[in-house]
């Protein structure tokens, strides 16, 4: 074997030599099923089991450690039990093992003293510079028929193929090592993660960038370890290979104490949704989706556009199928008027011929052939769905290898549905060896289409620039600064606003004042019509209180809605010295910004259409920060309602572009003082195209306690810059 060692990681990947240490002579024990799986599944190097009790194991000569061995050892698989894993990783340390994947368990997933062990095992690693995937993993596999190495415990061994997956559950990976055989799909590399000491999710991705015998690489993910790490790497790997993600698991958030509306409407899993189609993640809700679309992806070109064409030998599945592919917006083709004078000639009287084409019951092999031709031909078609209700007197493995045969000559995706046919059946294996996917039901087949649309849009989506604007970081830094001696996690609304302004927001015109006297001297001052808001730290919503009234045309009316306020406010208890006289904003549409500091994520912002039902409606999108301006536009575009801001009903466009510079703007500031844990900027009126924002209304909260990693300190704007 002559491999190469470049990266880390090839060491686990492309061993010369194994050490199975744990190996046993009992066969139900996983050091009997590991060492079994290596030399059954035909591992390419020298295998060499270590066990101090056995003098040989399934037929090959046992070392009593690993430091008598008389060769070099590249990987250790680790079986003993954890009181036995120091040890023996120090030998493999002393012995010069570059590679170890720890099995054993009762680390950190056991509490406290596990973390410890776990803490010490990892220091011992990095003292001898080994790599280590695990513990707690149920190991890796290379199906390269130069390595050929199966070194995990799972009864099945895997088919060769162009998917690299990585798991962070051991048991769900037998599972999938298992559905995948079952489904034909093939893998390139596997990985259970178990507790990611050393090795994580992270570093796999980027060595499977770079893996030629790897097209598609799946995960299965519990927690994030470095959410905004991943974000940076997907973002690049996702432009050449498609990432498939199966994310369960609970919240990540932090304590949901919240006095904004973004940070109420920040439910447990916006992170991580957030993420994903930030960095053209394909998120699946199953294993099953998982795996139909690792088949589509792992055997078929991407389409060139969302239509479709749907072939069937039944009607009914072939309304299923148009249902199912409009259900996830991929369109139905309208073909040419050759492609249906075709049809018309060539099918029976009783037979449709637009799309979907039903060739009715009767339909064999040279049916299917014929029309899949014209179809494909058809310049307004980029993807076909061919279905096949097992017909009774056809033999459905010549249709099958009719439908590949005709795939072949054409450069369009196709994906087949032969109803309720698994593995078992003939059709499904002939179609399955020869590049067609296939699926039970039509809505599986959909959706596989969707995603495959969803990710070629992705490829050729812009993804836009990241932007440092020229702020008055300083200021900002001092109104923060001001609160914290204050002792005050809310800042001031007067401070909010002034915060937003140094970092380049419109703010309508605003004056804080103490009695009526200057409430009327400042409404003069600003102009009629003015707004009136009271302002008390313990009133969160304003509203709420009765404490805002706007379009006060003069002194009089001023003077009735002071005194209205006054005495709404007195009756709930809450007396206040402060008011706010502002300019009366007019014509501009509601939209809210925000942003909620989670732990792991980082700073989440959000925009949506705003106002006072913005809770109701939750109509509104989270990214995480930092973000580029495409990144802002497309979650501007993302909210239901952006037909509004495009202008409905004859109605002026919004001006977007302020918007996306805004949103920018939010991000460069909540990058910058990681210490804020809220804003709430509500509502953000937009007016039209060309006439700016303004603030009338924000909410900004510090986190509890003051950030160390606050980076006033670093130059360029701080580490995440550009993440
Ligand atoms: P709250 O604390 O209840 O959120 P706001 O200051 O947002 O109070 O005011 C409530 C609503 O009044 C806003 O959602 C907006 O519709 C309207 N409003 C507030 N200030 C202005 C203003 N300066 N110009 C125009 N409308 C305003
Ligand atoms: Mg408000």
């Amino acid at each position: 074997m002559v491999r190469r060692m470049k990266e880390r990681l090839d060491c686990v990947f492309s061993p010369a030599s194994i050490a199975v240490i744990g190996a046993s002579r009992n066969r139900r024990k996983v050091g009997w099923e590991v060492l079994d799986n290596l030399l059954t599944y035909g591992f390419q190097g020298r295998v060499y089991p270590v066990n101090p009790s056995a003098s040989s194991i399934h037929s090959i000569k046992a070392y009593p450690s690993v430091l008598d061995i008389p060769d070099e050892v590249d990987l250790a698989i680790v079986i003993v039990p954890a009181s036995k894993v120091m040890q023996v990783v120090e030998e493999c340390g002393k012995k010069g093992v570059k590679g170890l994947v720890v099995i054993t368990a009762g680390f950190s997933e056991i509490g406290p003293t596990g973390v410890e062990l776990e803490d010490e095992l990892q220091s011992l690693v990095k003292k001898y510079g080994m790599v280590m995937v695990g513990p707690n993993c149920m190991g890796v596999i290379n199906t390269d028929p130069e390595v050929q190495m199966d070194a995990t415990f799972a009864p099945i061994l895997p088919l060769r193929g162009n998917i690299a997956f990585m798991t962070q559950s051991g048991a769900l990976g037998v599972a999938i090592l298992e559905h995948a055989r079952n489904v034909g799909v093939g893998l390139s590399k596997f990985v259970s993660l178990g507790n990611a000491a050393d090795v994580s999710g992270n570093e796999l991705i980027e060595y499977w960038e770079k893996d030629p015998d790897t097209d598609i690489i799946l995960l299965y993910i519990e927690s994030f370890g470095e959410p905004r790490e991943f974000v940076k790497i997907a973002r690049r790997v996702t432009k050449s290979k498609p990432i498939i993600a199966l994310k369960s698991g609970r919240t990540e958030a932090g304590a949901r104490a919240t006095v904004s509306h973004t940070g109420a409407m920040a439910g447990p899993d916006v992170g991580s949704q957030a993420l994903f189609e930030q960095c053209g993640v394909l998120r699946v809700a199953s294993i099953q989706e998982l795996f139909d679309l690792a088949q589509a992806f792992s055997l078929q070109p991407l389409p060139a556009g969302r239509r479709a064409a749907v072939v069937t030998n039944a009607g009914g599945p072939g309304i299923m199928a148009t249902d199912a592919l409009s259900s996830v917006d991929v369109e139905m083709a309208q073909l040419s008027p050759e492609t249906i004078a075709y049809l018309e000639e060539n099918l029976p009287e009783e037979a449709s011929t637009a799309n979907p084409i039903d060739m009715i019951a009767d339909a064999d092999a040279a049916r299917y052939g014929k029309v899949m031709d014209a179809v494909l031909k058809d310049e307004n078609v980029d993807a076909l769905l061919v279905i096949s209700v097992p017909p009774i007197i056809e033999d459905e493995v010549a249709i099958a290898r009719t439908i590949w045969e005709s795939a072949q000559k054409h450069e369009k995706t196709v994906l087949s549905c032969f109803l309720a046919r698994t593995k078992e059946s003939p059709a499904f294996k002939e179609l399955v060896d020869h590049g067609i996917p296939s699926y039970l039901f039509p809505e599986n087949a959909a959706l596989s289409l969707a995603a495959m649309s969803t990710y070629k849009e992705y490829l050729e989506r812009e993804e836009g620039m990241f932007r440092a604007f020229d702020v008055d970081r300083s200021r900002a830094e001092y109104i923060i600064q001001k609160a914290r001696k204050g002792g005050r996690r809310r800042l001031h609304e007067m401070d909010a606003l002034a915060l937003l302004k140094a970092y380049g927001f419109n703010i309508v015109r605003t004056e804080l004042v103490s009695s009526l006297g200057k409430v009327v001297a400042a409404a003069e001052e600003i102009g009629y019509p003015v707004v009136l808001k009271a302002v008390h730290p313990d009133m969160v919503h304003k509203t709420d209180y009765g404490a805002v009234s706007l379009d006060i045309r003069n002194r009089e009316e001023l003077v009735r809605h002071f005194n209205a306020i006054n005495k709404r406010l007195s009756s709930k208890g809450l007396d206040t010295k402060e008011f706010m006289v502002q300019e009366f904003a007019k014509g501009g549409k509601e939209t809210i910004m925000g942003m909620k500091l989670e732990e792991k994520f980082g700073p989440m912002l959000l925009f949506g259409l705003g106002g006072i039902y913005v809770e109701v409606l939750k109509d509104v999108v989270f990214r995480l920060a930092p973000m580029t301006d495409m990144d802002a536009l497309r979650m501007i575009k993302g909210v239901r309602s952006y037909p509004i801001l495009e202008g409905v009903r004859g109605e002026a466009a919004s001006d977007v572009a302020a918007l996306v510079e805004c949103l920018q703007r939010l991000s460069q500031l909540v990058e910058d003082f990681h210490d804020i844990s809220e804003v709430d900027i509500n509502p953000f009126l937009v007016f039209e195209e060309g006439q700016g924002c303004k603030v009338v209304d924000a909410r900004v909260l510090l986190t509890s306690r003051p950030k160390e990693e606050n980076r006033q300190n670093e130059k360029g704007g701080g580490p995440s810059r550009g993440r």
